[in-house]
């Protein structure tokens, strides 16, 4: 891949992950002994203090917020995986085949790690 396509991968893939960090800090803190962790809050509401039905709100708030963030977790783990593949020059090949990737490919998604034949 040319330099001009990985710089503007990098930079696409920089945007994704701030956007992907903006969303899960607004749902979940980063895990102070694993920061590739986030865990879920409640919106930091107290919940010894709160009545009964505020804290089953919460509690499913809680519940949702933690499947997004997971989700959310898992692509920006993926993103960050992307950018350090394009420190160590292996960026934008397959693999399991060793193949280029497609630009279209990456463009659709600048963190697949394969090629169409080997999407999972
Ligand atoms: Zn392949």
């Amino acid at each position: 891949m040319n330099t001009k396509n990985l710089t503007l991968f990098k930079e696409k893939l920089s945007a994704e992950k701030v956007e992907l960090e903006t969303q899960l800090a607004g749902i979940s803190e980063r895990n102070p002994s694993n920061p590739n962790e986030w865990d879920a809050t409640s919106g930091g509401m107290d919940i010894d203090a709160a009545d009964e039905n505020e804290v089953a709100d919460k509690m499913e708030e809680l519940e949702e917020n933690s499947g997004i963030a997971q989700k959310l977790e898992a692509q920006l783990n993926e993103v960050k995986a992307a950018l350090e593949r394009i420190e160590k020059g292996t960026y934008g090949v397959c693999e399991i085949c060793g193949k280029e990737i497609a630009i279209q490919r990456l463009e659709a998604n600048p963190s697949a790690r394969n090629c169409r034949e080997h999407a999972a």
